[in-house]
């Protein structure tokens, strides 16, 4: 399979002149293909194309951008198959969860194609009879968007979606993992004016680049909590606008209502929050809180399911859970799991590689008997791993979701009305998710409280991201005002 490996600048392919990025296939571990990064020059290019496209991107209406953003989404469509397959590529996953991904993709860009064409703001009540007063919602101008490898077409068009639709223009950062799908991109574009989408390659460097070009005016930014940080200092120092997602430690808790048949559910649903894209989505559920009536139960239920998965070769359609990204991803969740054993935790299930050969696969791991002070308790895993905790109240499951420095997302299950109103009111976390582990909507906000993130994605919220208000107030009589000079 041949792929691009050109970058998107002012409507033209183009070769990264910088540092070449190798890409490696993680089930495999050969490098398919090697991309050139952008050059300082280059950036500036990208930064140029989209502040001269921007001018008339913004001044468009929202109605003409409507079409065009649909158009988008039907090119994704178009191109899912090899999008899908691209991605699988670089990351590893399966096939089918590459290709859901495409549609989310597409069904972002559907959605906000309408938003676009909603609303550009609000009248609000006049302070006198004589006049109109109006809020008016403007684009920021041009949007640097970086982005994991984790989800990188999903992550990008949460981004890209909003801000075009607002009137903003973009260039665009894949991780180094994982360039090559966002590079694809460069057809799917093809009906935006020139300039509007602009794709670069590069790593850190260019990443820390666009939070510090005085040409953009807003970054928004999804990766790991320690680079958002630097990230927002980046754009502080200049006043730039910025929204960052980031990382989180999400607690996932279950109570004894739901009976045996919940129990069942719960352990099936709590294995694929926990395993899917083997553990590496910000919102993997990475602390179970059971409650201890039916921890037992809980335990049993979510072992056998574990061993039921299929581990192996993301390509083949059985698959459940293909390798981790990289030699780095799996170390550093191994490593946390072997701590925790060291500690006194009991590893019930997993930690081998499959028996494959060559990849870095990582069966999904189940633990009990954690320490609670334990790396893999507090700390971001980003693996395929579930450790499961007996509590014995709900106060106690609440508190134990609520401390820690993160609040990215949190499941219960629950079949009684007064715990579902007792999480959603008390646990901190931008998504709660009650009985449907990790189900987003467009149209609802996604984000983090504390640590995990500033700002939202997605829902109106996402749109408001991207976009600045502007209060006119307007009298339609030319009058001295009676608050004025002289005050005697
Ligand atoms: P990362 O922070 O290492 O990298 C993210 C992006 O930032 C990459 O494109 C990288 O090249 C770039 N970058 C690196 N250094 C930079 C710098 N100094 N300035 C600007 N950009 C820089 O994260 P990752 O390993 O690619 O992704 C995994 C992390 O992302 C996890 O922590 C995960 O929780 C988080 N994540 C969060 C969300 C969310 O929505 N909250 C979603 C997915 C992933």
């Amino acid at each position: 399979m041949g792929y691009e490996t050109k970058m998107l600048i002012g409507g033209k392919m183009v070769n990264g002149e910088g540092a070449g990025l190798a890409v490696e296939n993680p089930a495999t571990e050969e490098t398919v293909a090697t991309v050139g990064s952008a050059s300082a020059a280059q950036l500036d290019m990208a930064v140029e194309a989209a502040r001269v496209a921007s001018r008339e991107w913004a001044a468009m209406p929202g109605v003409d951008r409507t079409p065009l953003l649909k158009g988008v989404a039907t090119a994704l469509r178009e191109r899912a198959e090899e999008l899908a397959a691209i991605m699988t590529t670089e990351i590893g996953r399966p096939l089918t969860e590459s290709a859901d991904e495409v549609e989310w993709c597409a069904a972002c860009f559907d959605y906000y194609a309408e938003v676009a064409r909603s609303e550009i703001g609000r009248v609000i009540p006049p302070i006198e009879s004589t006049q109109f007063a109006v809020v008016v919602k403007e684009p920021h101008g041009v949007v640097g968007c970086i982005v994991p490898w984790n989800f990188p077409l999903l992550l990008l068009c949460w981004k890209l979606a909003p801000a075009l639709a607002a009137g903003n223009t973009a260039v665009c950062k894949p991780s180094e993992l994982t360039p090559l799908s966002t590079l694809a991109l460069a057809d799917v574009f093809a009906e935006l004016p020139a300039g509007t989408v602009n794709l670069v390659a590069g790593a850190g460097e260019t990443g820390a680049a666009i939070s510090n070009h005085s040409g953009i005016d807003c970054v928004a930014f999804t990766g790991s909590v320690g680079t958002g940080r630097k990230v927002g200092v980046a754009c502080a120092s200049r006043n730039a606008r910025v929204n960052l997602e980031m990382g989180g430690k999400d607690p996932f808790i279950v109570c004894s209502d739901i009976g045996p048949e919940g129990i069942e559910v719960a352990a099936r649903g709590g294995a694929w929050a926990a395993f899917l894209n083997a553990g590496q989505v910000c919102t993997s559920s990475e602390r179970f809180y059971v409650m201890e009536d039916v921890y037992d139960d809980y335990v049993a239920a979510f072992v056998a399911h574990t061993k039921s998965l299929i581990v192996g070769d993301p390509l083949d359609p059985v698959t459940d859970v293909g390798p981790m990204v990289s030699a780095v991803q799996r170390g550093k969740a191994l490593a946390q799991v072997e701590a925790a054993v060291e500690a006194g935790a009991e590893l019930l299930v997993g930690g081998g590689n499959a028996g494959m050969e060559r990849g870095h696969y990582l069966e999904p791991c189940v633990l009990t008997g954690v320490p609670e002070d334990s790396d893999l308790m507090t700390e971001e895993t980003f693996g395929p791993v579930a450790p499961i905790v007996p509590v014995r109240s709900l106060d106690e499951a609440i508190e134990k979701a609520n401390s820690l420095d993160f609040g990215l997302g949190a499941n219960i299950y629950t079949r009684d009305l007064r715990t579902a109103i007792r999480c959603l009111k008390e646990v901190r976390a931008g998504s709660v998710w009650i009985n449907d582990p990790l189900t987003d909507n467009d149209a609802g906000p996604f984000g983090g409280f504390k640590n995990s993130g500033i700002g939202r994605e997605l829902g109106t919220e996402g749109l408001d991201a991207f976009r600045e208000a502007k209060h006119v107030h307007m009298d339609s009589v030319i009058e001295v005002k009676d608050w004025w000079y002289p005050y005697g």
